[in-house]
Order: C-alpha cells, then sequence, then structure tokens
C-alpha cells in the first residue's frame, strides 16, 4: 500500500490510475480504525478495482476541544489493517495541507441539519461537508463508502453531492457491531469496562423499541426509552427520535412516513455514542 501525505501527489497518482481506466473506490475515515471502516474497505474492495482510503481526524468538525484532544489515534495499526485488507492507498495528509485555513464552508443542508446530531453539534456537518467535499474534489472516486451508522451524516453527504454536482456515488454500508450489539465507534476504546457494559444498553433499547413500533405510539416510544436511560448512573441520553429517512424531520405519527428510522446519542461517561436502527422503510 502507498502512503501519500499530500494533495499533489496523490493527484498525480490517481490520475495516472485514471488513465489506465480504472475505478477508484474511496474511503473516508479518521482512522482508529476497527471492523465497521474494515467492512467499508471490503466493500469497496469489491466493487472497484483500486481502493483508497483517508485518514484525517477534521479538527473542524469537534465542537468540543476535549473531544478532539482525547479522540484516539493509532496509525501504525491502521496502516497495517489497511495492508491487510488490500487497499491501495492510504492518503494521510497533515492538518495544514488539508486545512490551509482552519474555517469551514457554510452549507445548505435544506434543513438536514436542524435535526438531532446538528442540533446538538453547533457547526459540526459544515465542518465535516468542508473536508467531505474536499476530499472528493482531491481524490476524485467513482464510488465512496459511508456507514449507516452515522446516519444523518449520510444523507447529508449524500445531498451536498447533489447540489454541487459532484461525480460521485455515494454507497450506504450497515452498521457492524460487537457482538453484544454496540455499534462499533473508534470512541468504544475510551470507554472504561463498566461503561461499555452500560454502552450496550443503547442498542437493547433499540430492539426492543423495534418490536414494539407497531403497536405503540410514537410518544409511548419516546417514554419507553427515556425511562430506560433514567435507570442508568452511568448512559444519559442526549436525544432519541423518530424520524423520516430522508427528510430527517421528527415524526410525532406513525402515518407521516413510510420511511421511520428511530436514531439516538447517549453519553456513556465522558464518551458520546450514537447509533439508530430503521423502523421501517
Ligand atoms: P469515522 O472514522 O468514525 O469518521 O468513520 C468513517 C466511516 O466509517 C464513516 O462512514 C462511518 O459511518 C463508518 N463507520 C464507523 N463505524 C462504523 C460501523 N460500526 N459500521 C459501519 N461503518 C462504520
Amino acid at each position: 500500500m502507498l502512503i501519500i501525505n499530500t494533495i499533489e501527489e496523490v493527484r498525480n497518482h490517481l490520475a495516472k490510475i485514471r488513465e489506465k481506466g480504472l475505478s477508484v473506490g474511496f474511503v473516508p475515515t479518521m482512522g482508529a480504525l476497527h471492523e465497521g471502516h474494515l467492512s467499508l474497505i471490503r466493500e469497496a474492495r469489491k466493487e472497484n478495482d483500486y481502493v483508497v482510503c483517508s485518514i484525517f481526524i477534521n479538527p473542524i468538525q469537534f465542537n468540543k476541544k476535549s473531544d478532539l484532544e482525547k479522540y484516539p489515534r493509532n496509525i501504525e495499526t491502521d496502516i497495517n489493517l489497511l495492508n491487510d485488507e488490500k487497499c491501495d492507498v492510504l492518503f494521510y495528509p497533515s492538518e495544514v495541507e488539508m486545512l490551509p485555513t482552519t474555517k469551514a464552508e457554510t452549507f445548505d443542508f435544506g434543513g438536514l441539519d436542524q435535526f438531532m446530531e446538528g442540533k446538538f453539534r453547533s457547526g459540526h456537518f459544515n465542518g465535516v461537508a468542508t473536508i467531505v467535499k474536499k476530499l472528493f474534489e482531491i481524490i476524485e472516486p467513482q464510488r465512496a463508502y459511508f456507514g449507516m451508522k452515522d446516519y444523518q451524516q449520510l444523507v447529508i453527504i449524500h445531498k451536498i453531492t447533489k447540489d454541487h454536482n459532484l461525480p460521485v456515488e455515494i454507497i450506504p454500508c450497515h452498521t457492524i457491531r460487537e457482538e453484544d450489539g454496540l455499534a462499533m465507534s473508534s470512541r468504544n476504546q475510551l470507554l472504561s469496562k463498566s461503561e461499555r457494559k452500560q454502552a450496550a444498553t443503547i442498542f437493547k433499547v433499540l430492539k426492543m423499541i423495534k418490536i414494539h413500533s407497531g403497536f405503540s405510539t410514537i410518544n409511548e416510544i419516546k417514554e419507553y426509552v427515556e425511562s430506560q436511560f433514567r435507570k442508568s448512573k452511568t448512559a444519559k441520553l442526549e436525544y432519541f427520535e423518530i424520524v423520516d429517512m430522508y427528510s430527517l424531520k421528527p415524526l410525532k405519527a406513525w402515518a407521516e412516513s413510510n420511511n421511520v428510522i428511530a436514531c439516538t446519542a447517549v453519553q456513556v461517561g465522558n464518551v458520546r455514542l450514537i447509533d439508530n436502527i430503521i423502523l421501517f422503510s
């Protein structure tokens, strides 16, 4: 695997790859790779001739300095994992290379950022979109792979590629989970042993509400979820929303949409975790 640190070098290299008529699949990440990331690399490997992964901890998508500082970094292990997956190129730029000015662009997300992550993490999606758009313009992939775990991010990235006519197909990939159901996340390694145990509640509750969604009202479901987290000293519910899968608008009644997903953010100790479950589509 080639490791490339500069925009100029990766551009020149990929221009040669495209000249040969090879398709490029791209997986953007912030590193501290786990099976969730690797599943994206495997999908990209299946569908493309050439696979590029990027590792860049994007400072402008963090709204808390402490969250950025403690974000896990394991570059040596990441390189070994990507080599094992036969990734062709790791694009690993410095902060100065990617962000000569630290300002995020301002995007019009058509309201998709008003709810959930957008509401609780001010400026987050402008930070994400600034870097993802830049990466698409540098790498020019045919296809880019994103996890369903970050569902709102996936919908927002899909929108910016359409709005800015970026010639890339966004491929959604399933959430990979630990044995007890916890969605894999780089942040999981920051959990203590007891917090890690508590974190499994998130998916247990989501699975339970999927079963109940046919029989209970949305309000009843919300009350149930809130009551489950009130019991825990370590896991604090930040939000739980049942939303339309495309507009991301919170629903008050099931009849308002045929494509429904439940999304949540939970603070476990000092670690903020997100997850979701499709209720019907
Ligand atoms: P991150 O490094 O957390 O920014 O994630 C990079 C990409 O990996 C994003 O598209 C995430 O949605 C995806 N991803 C993270 N965790 C998982 C998971 N457990 N299963 C599938 N994809 C994931």
